[in-house]
C-alpha cells in the first residue's frame, strides 16, 4: 500500500461524512459503498466494516428525509440483511432527528430486527405464526430497554415516538389481540379475556386510541340480551339485533309485573332478536317482498300489452272516420 492510497481512502471517507452530515444520505451511501474497496486495499478493515454498515444505514435515513415507509421501500431489510453479517462494532452516524454520534451496531440492529419481527408478525396468516413473531419482536424492543427507538417513526407497523419497552408492550397487545379476535365470533367470554389483555398492554404502552377502541369491542361484546322471541339469552352485540316493534306500555308492565327479563325489549318502541330469530324474519319478508314484486312486474306487463291492443284500436278506428 501506499501512501497516496492511504491519502485517497481517507479523503473519500471524509467527502463521504460530509455528504451524510448535510443530510444527503442517499448519495452518502453510495460513497461508502465505493469506499469499502478502497479501505480494504489498504487494510483499513475496520474502516471498511464501518464503512459497509453506514453504506446500508443511510439509505434508511434517505428514505425519512423523504418521508417514505422504510419497509415499503425495503431499505430497512437491505439494511439487516447485510448489516448483520458484519462484526459488532461502534460507529459514529447521523441518524433521524438531528442525532449524531456514537452508536453500537448492535443497538441500531436490534431495532430493525425487532421492527421486521413486527411487521411480519402483524401480516402473519396463522394465529400461531402471528404470535411467534410478535413474540421475538417484543424480546428485541425489550433488549432496547427505555431508549427512543430511531425510525419507529417513520415505519408504518409503529407510526409514532415511542421507546422500546412501549414497542414491547404494543407487540404483547397486539398478541392478545389476535388471540382475542379468533373467538370473538363463537366464544365472546374467551375473546373479553384476551381483549381485556390487550387493552392492558396497549394503555402500558401509551396508545390511548387503540386501547379505546379494544374496550368499545369489549363493551360489545359483553352486552348480553334476551330474544323477545325465542327467549334465549345471547352475548355479543354481533349476535342480536334491536328492531323496531309497538312494545307500549302494556307489555312493558307485563314484563315487569311477572318479574321477566327485561333485556328483551329496548324502550317501549324496539324488541331484542337474537340472529336467528332476526334473520328468518328477514328472509321471510325479503321472499314474500319478493313474490309481491314478481306478481306486480306480471300484471304491469299485462296490463301494458293490453293498452298496446287498444291503442292499435284507436288508431284503426281513428284512420276509418277519417277516410269516411
Ligand atoms: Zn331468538
Amino acid at each position: 500500500m501506499s501512501s497516496k492510497d492511504i491519502e485517497r481512502c481517507e479523503s473519500e471517507l471524509e467527502d463521504a461524512e460530509n455528504t451524510a452530515r448535510i443530510g444527503n444520505f442517499g448519495k452518502a451511501a453510495k460513497k461508502y459503498l465505493d469506499v469499502v474497496e478502497m479501505c480494504r486495499k489498504v487494510e483499513w478493515n475496520d474502516e471498511a466494516a464501518k464503512a459497509f454498515f453506514l453504506s446500508y444505514l443511510y439509505p434508511c435515513n434517505q428514505d425519512v428525509k423523504d418521508r417514505k415507509d422504510l419497509l415499503e421501500t425495503g431499505s430497512l431489510t437491505n439494511f439487516f440483511n447485510n448489516a448483520s453479517t458484519l462484526p459488532l462494532m461502534k460507529v459514529v452516524a447521523y441518524m433521524p432527528g438531528g442525532l449524531y454520534g456514537e452508536f453500537d451496531t448492535t443497538r441500531i440492529l436490534t431495532e430493525a430486527k425487532g421492527t421486521l419481527y413486527m411487521n411480519a408478525g402483524l401480516k402473519a396468516g396463522s394465529v400461531e405464526e402471528a404470535a411467534k413473531l410478535l413474540e421475538k419482536a417484543s424480546e428485541c424492543f425489550l433488549e432496547i430497554g427505555g431508549a427512543p427507538l430511531f425510525f419507529s417513526r417513520y415505519i408504518s407497523c409503529l407510526k409514532r415516538r415511542t421507546t422500546g419497552n412501549h414497542a414491547a408492550l404494543e407487540c404483547e397487545g397486539q398478541i392478545e389481540y389476535i388471540n382475542g379476535r379468533g373467538f370473538v365470533e363463537v366464544e365472546p367470554p374467551k375473546a373479553v379475556e384476551y381483549l381485556m389483555a390487550a387493552a392492558k398492554a396497549f394503555r402500558a404502552a401509551k396508545l390511548r386510541e387503540v386501547w379505546q377502541e379494544v374496550n368499545k369491542i369489549i363493551s360489545g361484546l359483553r352486552a348480553t340480551r334476551k330474544c323477545w322471541m325465542c327467549g334465549r339469552e345471547v352475548q355479543g352485540a354481533n349476535h342480536f339485533n334491536l328492531v323496531k316493534a309497538d312494545v307500549g306500555r302494556y307489555f312493558e308492565k307485563i314484563l315487569v309485573d311477572r318479574k321477566e327479563d327485561l333485556r328483551v325489549i329496548e324502550g317501549l318502541l324496539s324488541i331484542a332478536l337474537c340472529r336467528p330469530c332476526y334473520t328468518s324474519i328477514y328472509y321471510e319478508a325479503d321472499r314474500i317482498a319478493k313474490m309481491y314484486y314478481d306478481m306486480a312486474m306480471r300484471a304491469i306487463a299485462e296490463l301494458a300489452a293490453e293498452v298496446r291492443i287498444l291503442a292499435a284500436e284507436v288508431r284503426r278506428l281513428a284512420a276509418y272516420a277519417h277516410s269516411h
